[in-house]
């Protein structure tokens, strides 16, 4: 995504990230909206950058305390319970939990998350596997698509709880691994790290040609990835009621 000719993409101003939004309206408008707590600024077509950078410094204790509202207490523990969220695939869902065979279903108001008991370590556990089971069911209908494209595919492709990563290639065996939290994220995140790994089949490092690849192949591969990483800093608070 380039900032400069994309009138709805994120910007800096004013030491926040902005999705701005240039629309025919009469004034300037913030706002600070869940599931992330992204600032979401709407300006009339053709308003200076300056002013409305001036506008959002003016507001910036209102816009802090807005998105301070969003992290969870930190002496609160998540309990996978009634009042929390949970997210899927870029949406921010309501967990209706309920005792039971452990699963999930999605619902208008949001998603039953059953376990054997109320314990919350069973509905991580129960929403965890779900979890693994969407993103498995994604890779497998993305993975012929990538294929086509790249020439490449895994000999196996796994999806586990992974701590720190997206995804791994080991690329002398041949196999991807995929991280089962990508279901939380927008689509195109699972579309990119599934590419990212499968090209590392070919390129083993993050060198020239590898980055030459992406960028053919997803052409906004940055603006994906740095979405990834953004939602996932924000992602920590999602849960807790606001
Ligand atoms: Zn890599």
């Amino acid at each position: 995504m380039n900032h400069k000719t994309d009138p709805n993409g994120l910007v800096s101003l004013a030491g926040f990230d902005v999705r701005l939004v240039l629309k025919k309206v009469r004034r300037v408008t913030i706002a600070v909206l869940p599931p992330f707590g992204e600032v979401r600024v709407t300006a009339p077509v053709g308003t200076p950058q300056a002013t409305i950078e001036a506008i959002v410094s003016e507001r910036r204790a209102w816009i802090e305390n807005k998105i301070a509202g969003f992290p969870a207490d930190p002496g609160k523990e998540r309990r996978y319970g009634e009042g929390e969220y949970a997210l899927l695939w870029g949406r921010r869902l309501r967990i209706l939990p309920r005792v039971g065979t452990p699963g999930v279903l999605l619902v208008p108001e949001g998603m039953i998350l059953s376990a054997r008991t109320d314990e919350p370590k069973k509905r991580a556990a129960a929403l965890e596997a779900f979890y693994r089971k969407e993103v498995q069911t994604e890779a497998q209908k993305l993975l012929p698509v990538l294929s086509a494209m790249t020439g490449l595919s895994p000999s196996k492709l796994t999806v586990r709880k992974m701590g720190r990563r997206w995804g791994t290639c080991y690329h002398r065996e041949g196999t991807v691994n995929l991280s089962l939290s990508l279901a939380a994220y927008p689509p195109a995140c699972l579309s990119y790290v599934l590419l990212h790994e499968l090209l590392h089949l070919r390129y083993p490092d993050h060198g020239r040609d590898f980055h030459a690849a992406l960028d053919r192949y997803m052409p906004d591969n940055r603006a994906v990835a740095a979405e990834l990483n953004r939602l996932h800093r924000l992602s920590s608070a999602a849960w807790a009621e606001e």
